[in-house]
């Protein structure tokens, strides 16, 4: 495993920071640093900047309209992303949808949607869970029937990220109940969101925020021209499409800036108090946070030098999903211990209401590191549970 960088990668790393530097807009940066909730606008906004810069895509090929990166390159991309605790390009067009309709899509789908993914000019979402079908996934119920020139879509999907903002849904549908497996009566289709019969109901999560939602079909025409590849091949493509959402939730360099704050934070008095660093209990605690950061660390790269060297990220994967979301979950429960009793839960609608105009930017982290704790248990379930991860690796790590 070689992780020592060359000339050239060095200053491309060089190149990512000065663009940081400059092109980072100060709002976005306040917004981010005090655990801010970002507007769709301010989402948006920065897609823009990376989309203008020729970095939106950084996954994928020249050809495609990407950027043709290394993996080192998109390593060190995505790590100065992460420490300069800038917004992550949201996952859902760039990194899902899109090299599924470049890969597996027809002409005509290419150049009707690549163009406006890559410069954020449509908001995609994905619809793959239902109620009662999340882990088990294959068990799917959303049916699509082939009438004439459309799918007639009946279900329901469910956690919907950010669907209220979605101008398109890609979902999977069963095209088809009498097959030897559940799995080959699943397609791969594209809906508008504005097609008669989809509505979106939002799930408030437990910190306040609409962040998931429920999306309804009820007697959507969705044309035949919207199947992705092959009808009944959709779990096929889905499949391949999560193995790259999991490779992305490792999170090291964005875990290290909390860890950094972690730090300074608990090196300071509160009220008088003492630090809290001078409690053995609690920084040995955050030295337990630091060495399975560190691990992890080192098992991304040697997952990285694999793939440098044209391996698939197999179960992998899974790995680095376990270790990075149970990281990030033991820095937002060290960060509400150090911020003690300013952690309390608080209702941000009310919060506003008291300190108008945006006026606890840049000191109200401590206050909002009981939100993000909160918020932050979906990470050991969404993109396929932690226990479903372990099951992947027991089966094919483990030989179990
Ligand atoms: C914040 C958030 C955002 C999400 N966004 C999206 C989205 O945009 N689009 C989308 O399609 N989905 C989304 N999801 C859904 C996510 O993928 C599912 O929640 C996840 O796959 C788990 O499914 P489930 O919620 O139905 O739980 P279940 O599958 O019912 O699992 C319940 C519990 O049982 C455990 N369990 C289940 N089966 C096994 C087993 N075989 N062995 C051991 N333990 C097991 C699970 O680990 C879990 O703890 C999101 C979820 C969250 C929390």
């Amino acid at each position: 495993m070689d992780i020592i960088f060359s000339a050239e990668e060095l200053a491309f790393q060089q190149e990512v920071r000065t663009f940081l530097k400059e092109k980072y807009p100060d709002d976005i940066r306040k917004k981010q640093d005090s655990g801010i909730s970002l507007s769709r606008d301010d989402m948006i906004r920065w897609q823009k900047i990376l989309y203008e810069q020729g970095w939106a895509a950084v996954n994928w090929p020249v050809e495609n309209g990407g950027t043709g990166w290394s993996p080192i390159q998109r390593y060190i991309f995505e790590n100065e992303i992460g420490a300069a605790n800038a917004p992550e390009f949201l996952p859902f067009g760039v990194k899902m949808i899109g090299p599924i309709i470049y890969t597996f899509g027809n002409d005509e789908q290419k150049r009707r949607f690549l163009p406006d993914i890559l410069s954020s000019d449509v908001w995609w979402c994905q619809g793959y869970s239902e109620p009662g079908s999340g882990s088990d996934l294959a068990s799917l119920k959303t049916k699509a029937e082939r009438q004439g020139d459309h799918y007639l879509v009946n279900g329901t999907k469910t956690w919907t990220t950010l669907a209220q903002y979605a101008d398109w849904i890609f979902c999977l549908v069963r095209t088809s109940s009498d097959v030897a497996r559940r799995q080959e009566g699943i397609s791969f289709l594209l809906i508008d969101m504005q097609t008669p019969g989809v509505s979106v109901k939002p799930i408030i999560t437990i910190d306040g925020v609409q962040e998931i939602n429920e999306v309804h079909f009820e007697n959507v025409e969705v044309p035949l021209e919207n199947l992705v590849g092959e009808e009944g091949k959709g779990w096929t493509y889905g499949k391949v499409l999560l193995e790259h959402e999991r490779t992305n939730m490792a999170t090291v360099a964005r875990s290290e800036y909390r860890l950094n704050r972690l730090k300074e934070q608990a090196g300071q008095s509160v009220h008088g108090g003492p630090p809290c660093m001078d409690d053995p209990n609690f920084a040995r605690k955050v030295a337990a946070a630091e060495i399975e950061l560190k691990a992890l660390e080192y098992t991304q790269l040697r997952t990285l030098a694999a793939v440098a060297v044209g391996k698939a990220p197999g179960p992998e994967s899974s790995i680095l999903k376990i270790k990075g979301t149970l990281v990030q979950q033991m820095l937002d429960e060290l960060l509400l211990e150090a911020a003690g009793y300013y952690a309390l839960p608080y209702v941000p609608d009310q919060y506003d209401l008291e300190f108008p105009n945006s006026e606890r930017i840049g000191h109200g982290a401590e206050t909002r590191s009981s939100l993000k704790y909160f918020n932050n248990r979906k990470a050991s379930i969404y993109g396929g549970s932690n226990e479903i991860q372990k099951n992947v690796v027991a089966k094919h790590v483990l030989g179990l």
